[in-house]
């Protein structure tokens, strides 16, 4: 059975756990550090369904509550899946729920584990301590080509100041040595742990979780992301040899929206297993040209189910589609494709 857990956007304290139809009242109080006299004691209350991955939020206290800007109403109940955004009151207090399978054996989930989510870190190499991190940032620093800045090792600081990992770009896009470009809207910086010879995330300033909390009034904003993704790829000394992507994981692990920019050598050693390959060279990968049509024709962004399933496909060359058993025999073979 997955855990489940609460965090805060804004990295106000470690993630809450939420047991399995247990529920969790939250509201003004100690545990959210949340002091705003219009927040109510009991403001909301929480009840994770860890086998069907949903949490079920019922507004208690008067002011709204609201799940991806949709307010909750006082005596109601809604659904909340992992991706949307939970605002305790008022538009404020921002939250996100993670699921994460209970390898420890522990059927209660009682216990907060320091690094409650392994899963993702496996998905994009990020070690599990911090240590590892920076042992793993240096090797893929010295391979990655992307920009002139070198990155901070600023996993233990993140911790502190943005509580959980998952907040890692948050504390990455304010730190100028991670930045390659900003300017009022956006921000663009190195992935710490580039997948490919080429690869940076741009992001808003502005707070928006994922993808899921796009509307069609932020049409602009992802235009403009797009248009400066297009200008970091002009601007690159292999840009007319290599070939570049630019868009969004459909279920991303890491929160704050950000559109990735990689090219398509997948030449690093950052790049690690299957879940890496599969979530760059399937649908999992949403071009940010189908993002920009999904919010001027529908209002938002719709992401497939059981997009999760598409990270086990089995490993293909992304440019002759030849299968291959593991990822040694892929990388091996993507050096014919891109000698470099
Ligand atoms: P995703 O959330 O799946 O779209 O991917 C998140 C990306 O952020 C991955 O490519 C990671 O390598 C990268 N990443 C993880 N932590 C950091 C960090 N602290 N600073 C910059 N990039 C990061
Ligand atoms: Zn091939």
């Amino acid at each position: 059975m997955p855990l489940c857990w609460l965090i805060s956007e804004e990295g106000s304290h470690k993630p809450i756990p939420l047991p399995h139809l247990q529920t969790v009242v939250l509201g003004r109080g100690p545990e959210t550090t949340i002091k705003d006299k219009k927040c109510s004691r009991q403001q909301v209350e929480l009840k994770a369904e860890c086998n069907k991955g949903y949490v079920k939020v019922k507004q208690l206290g008067l002011n709204p509550t609201s799940v991806d800007s949709v307010v909750v109403g006082q005596g109601q109940e809604v659904k909340m899946k992992p991706g949307q955004q939970l605002c305790i009151v008022n538009q404020l207090y921002q939250y996100t729920i993670q699921f994460k399978e209970d390898l420890t054996g522990d059927r209660g989930g009682a216990k907060r584990p320091r690094e409650p989510a392994s899963e993702d870190r496996e998905i994009h190499g990020e070690a599990p301590s911090v240590k590892t991190a920076k042992q793993t940032e240096k090797v893929c620093e010295s391979v990655h080509r992307g920009g002139a800045m070198k990155s901070t090792g600023g996993g233990e600081s993140q911790q502190e100041s943005f509580g959980h990992w998952s907040q890692g770009l948050k504390a990455s896009m304010q730190d100028p040595k991670m930045q390659v470009y900003k300017d009022d809207d956006v921000v663009v910086i190195k992935d710490k742990y580039p997948k490919a010879r080429y690869h940076w995330l741009v992001l808003p300033w502005r707070s928006i979780p994922s993808l899921k909390a796009l509307r069609e009034e932020d049409c602009d904003l992802v235009k403009h992301m797009q248009q400066v993704a297009d200008r970091m790829v002009q601007q690159c000394p292999d840009a007319s040899s290599l070939r570049f992507r630019a868009g969004y994981h459909a279920i991303p692990s890491m929160s704050h929206v950000h559109l990735h920019v990689i090219s398509q050598d997948f030449d690093s050693p950052c790049l690690k297993n299957k879940k890496h390959w599969n979530s760059f060279t399937t649908d999992y990968f949403i071009e940010s040209q189908d993002v920009i049509q999904m919010l001027e024709t529908n209002g938002r962004v719709t992401v497939t189910e059981g997009a999760s399933e598409l990270l086990k496909r089995p490993l293909r060359c992304h440019v002759c589609r030849r299968e291959f058993p593991t990822i040694p025999a892929l990388k091996a073979h993507l050096k014919t494709h891109f000698p470099g």
